[in-house]
């Protein structure tokens, strides 16, 4: 499979891995590229050791919106503490140096495979490299009517009642 990163590479040429065409990115998940600290990187397309999953691309694409959130919320603080005097602008050119933002760490290789309604089979990290293979009846809470999807309605401010998550 060819990874999309046509649309990056006329931008940021230098940030897409010429061997397997995959986002290059520091570990921030910021794309390799001083010139675009605002663009990051998440899921299939980006040049990480996690084994391609949906799981790996939630996981990686949270950390790139509490660093986004980050940035903004640093953006703000600075816009507002900046004053025209010369202290001001040394405090605030401070702030954004100091802002720390999260950086990834690899994803043990875990999977959760659906199969039928509320179904699956699935390889999850018990503790440190101990791993266990589980089907629905462990697995129970994890494996929703919705695939899901009842997270990413609570990241839109909408929490489901139980009865309507699991439709
Ligand atoms: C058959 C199959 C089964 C899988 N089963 C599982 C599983 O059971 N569990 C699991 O965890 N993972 C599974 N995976 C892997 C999982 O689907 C991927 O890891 C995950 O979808 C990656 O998410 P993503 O957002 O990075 O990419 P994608 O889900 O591929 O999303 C990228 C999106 O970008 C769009 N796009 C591409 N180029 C452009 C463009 N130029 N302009 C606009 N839009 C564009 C695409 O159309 C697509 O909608 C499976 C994959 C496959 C192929």
């Amino acid at each position: 499979m060819t990874p999309q990163s046509d649309l990056l590479a006329k931008l940021s040429p230098s940030s897409i891995n010429p061997n397997n065409r995959l986002v290059k990115i520091k570990p921030t998940l910021q794309i390799a590229d001083d010139q675009f600290p605002n663009i990051y990187t998440a899921g299939d397309v980006a040049d990480l050791e996690d084994v391609k999953t949906g799981g790996a691309a939630w996981r990686q694409s949270e950390m790139c919106m509490r660093n986004i959130c980050k940035m903004i919320t640093a953006q703000n603080e600075s816009t507002a503490t900046a004053t025209t005097t010369a202290a001001g602008k040394n405090e605030s050119k401070k702030a954004k140096q100091d802002l720390k933002l999260e950086t990834h760490a690899t994803m043990p290789p875990q999977i959760l495979l659906y199969f039928g309604v509320a179904k699956g089979v699935a390889q999850l990290r018990l503790f440190g490299w101990i791993f266990v293979t589980a089907r629905d009846f462990f697995l129970k809470r994890f494996f929703t009517y919705n695939i899901l999807a009842t997270r990413a309605w609570g990241w839109l401010g909408l929490t489901l009642s139980e009865e309507t998550a699991d439709l």
